[in-house]
């Protein structure tokens, strides 16, 4: 199933094959279980508020400091609506945004969604106490710095919250990045109804740009393959043609040299 994840976009945009090539099941680190585990108590923290979370948290479980320590009012202050892991949909043929369901766990064929769509899931929906505007909120745990104002991934849970919802203001995106220390360090971007229209065409085009390369990769033509820091984490690497085109610079211990 190839769908155009949200968390997937960037590397989809530097790289449009890199949605379809054949890829390889990658390996859950300690880390993922880490990241996994504080936004399921942080979205256990809006279903049933912290104490209650808190108590019913294993005594051992991967990122367990940084839970007993993380500040989860730094992260919800000044919001209401609050709703947790919402996954969405968007048809792009049809032109239609759902919102799938919450806590699917990611399943997204199952809840309906087609090759092709674009999905996602948005860790936190709610509203500005203080603006009034929808808020979409992605929780960051790991060590790299995202900023809301170029999240790919943000701009477009951001269309399909506020398109599926009907709602047509301005839309506040955020980044809430956890630290080891249980701080939270949030920073946010407004994007206006104008703004929203403009990145709905930029997906298009890239969704057309996928299904092209896919025309081209069935008879055998040249793809929009480009090499970027996306390759070190790509499940594709092992089968794409430009990886395994680079010429090895070293000579394997095992050939030897012939006259
Ligand atoms: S390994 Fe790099 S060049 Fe190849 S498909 Fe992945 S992102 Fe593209």
């Amino acid at each position: 199933m190839s769908f155009l994840s949200a968390s997937n976009l960037s590397r989809i945009i530097t790289c449009p094959p890199s949605a379809f090539l054949p890829k390889e099941k990658q390996n859950f680190s300690r880390n993922a279980a880490k990241g996994t585990n504080i936004h399921a108590f942080v979205n256990r923290c809006i279903e049933l508020g912290e104490d209650n979370a808190r108590q019913e948290l294993p005594a051992r479980m991967n990122g367990k400091a940084v839970i007993d320590r993380l500040q989860v009012p730094e992260i919800l202050k000044d919001l209401s609506d609050i709703r947790s892991e919402v996954a969405l949909r968007w048809d792009a043929e049809n032109d239609v945004c759902y919102v799938l369901g919450e806590n699917i766990g990611r399943n997204y064929y199952k809840a309906g969604a087609k090759d092709y769509d674009i999905v996602g899931s948005v860790d936190i929906i709610a509203t500005n106490n203080l603006t009034g505007n929808l808020v979409v909120i992605d929780v960051k745990t790991g060590m790299q710095v995202v900023e809301a104002i170029t999240s790919e991934q943000l701009q477009a849970l951001a269309f399909m919250v506020a398109r599926s919802m009907g709602y047509s203001g301005s839309v506040e995106t955020r980044i809430s990045k956890v630290n080891e220390d249980g701080t939270v360090d949030s920073n946010f971007h407004t994007i206006t109804p104008e703004e929203l229209s403009i990145l709905e065409l930029k997906f298009k085009g890239l969704r057309n740009k996928v299904l092209d390369n896919l025309n081209r990769y069935k008879t055998n033509e040249p793809l929009d393959l480009r090499e970027s820091d996306h390759c070190k984490w790509c499940a594709c690497a092992k089968h794409c043609p430009l990886k395994n085109a680079e010429p090895c610079l070293y000579i394997r211990e095992d050939v030897e040299e012939t006259k």
